[in-house]
């Protein structure tokens, strides 16, 4: 199959975008890049030596994509069952938002000052004996669109003493250089209020790129699910949802334990390595008998393993497979050129 396509040094200058003086234009591709593009119509195929089979479902997980940005999309509950082992660790927790002044907002738009912001938070609150910790930046708010991070975080604790809040205060300041600056802090008792509040810091706040294009490109690759600790989680939960508990917060049952072996290449039922395949599209999947696990895994119960294809079959997979990566790379509003390209390469 390789074959027959034509390297891409042989397409003609022509056949490249004009971005011209328009600075953007070589950016919307990553930017217009979601889902509605037909990228959730791909799964992923892991499968072990005993032949027990999973799928995930891709999807392009950025916030403002009209699928993954909404609430309890596959890409937010992936965020959110990815977090829930963690805060099932906690007898009782402590969410703690740190705001920036608006005139010291300016600082913090590059991805290096952003990291080492959240880091200097998490240190000093290691110093106030926070061993462990979850924390994620949200980049708006709820009203007003408007350049607003802000680091969520999470710690295991009773309610706060007003004093200790009053030192959280003053080392924030101090970390941003400021005189006194808020930090808003809620006690979360009951594991229904520990798993309501995940959600929440989990949820997409950059909905739309346009309300600040520039972050949008600046955030790319950023690491926003830091947890801090390590070897101080034990893997053992204290308190568990019920599954009616499960599917009202994140709006389906999610299987926690199988999805956090899966993220881990982990056979739920056996626990042998799980090896990835290439991405196939979702119409093979329908034609297996499957059990949704949540947010977009599934175990596949046919027992023969991954479908057995004939030789033409994954010819034609191949082409689609070509066809789905090159619009991948195209955005909506080259969709000519995305015609053009994809005629020039499967004909
Ligand atoms: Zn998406
Ligand atoms: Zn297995």
């Amino acid at each position: 199959m390789r074959n027959s396509i034509k390297p891409a040094e042989k397409i003609k200058a022509g056949d490249y975008p004009d971005v011209g003086d328009n600075v953007y234009a070589n950016v919307a591709t990553y930017l217009d890049m979601t889902c509605d593009g037909g990228i959730k119509q791909w799964f992923i195929p892991l499968v072990d030596i005993n032949k027990h089979s999973y799928a995930k479902i891709i999807v392009c997980g950025k916030e403002w994509c009209e699928v993954c940005g909404k609430k309890g999309s596959m890409a937010h509950n992936r965020r959110y069952v990815r977090w829930l082992p963690k805060i099932m660790e906690f007898e009782s927790m402590r969410y703690l938002i740190f705001t920036i002044p608006e005139e010291l907002r300016t600082k913090y738009r590059t991805k290096g000052a952003l990291t080492d912001l959240g880091r200097r938070c998490q240190e000093m609150l290691k110093r106030h004996g926070y061993e462990r910790g979850l924390r994620r930046w949200h980049w708006f708010g709820e009203k007003i669109i408007k350049w607003h991070p802000h680091l969520n975080v999470i710690v295991e604790g009773k309610y706060l003493e007003r004093g200790e809040l009053e030192n959280i205060k003053r080392d924030w300041a101090a970390i941003l250089g400021t005189e006194k600056h808020n930090v808003r802090i809620s006690f979360k008792p009951t594991p229904a209020d520990m798993a309501g509040c995940l959600y929440y810091v989990t949820r997409a706040t950059f909905l739309d790129y346009s309300w600040d294009i520039e972050m949008a490109m600046e955030l790319r690759g950023f690491r926003n699910m830091v947890v801090w600790g390590k070897n101080k989680w034990s893997d053992d939960p204290v308190w568990s949802l019920s599954p009616a508990e499960r599917q009202e917060k994140a709006g389906e049952d999610l299987d926690v334990k199988a999805i956090e072996n899966i993220i881990e290449h982990k056979c739920p039922r056996c626990g042998e390595h799980l090896i990835a395949g290439t991405a196939l599209p979702v119409k093979l999947l329908e034609l297996q008998e499957h059990k949704s696990l949540g947010a977009g895994y599934y175990e596949v119960l046919t027992s023969s393993g991954p479908p057995r294809l004939s030789d033409d079959v994954k010819k034609k997979l191949e082409r689609l497979r070509m066809e789905w990566l090159i619009r991948c790379a195209f955005s909506d509003k080259n969709k000519n050129r995305l015609d053009d390209t994809l005629y020039y390469y499967l004909n």
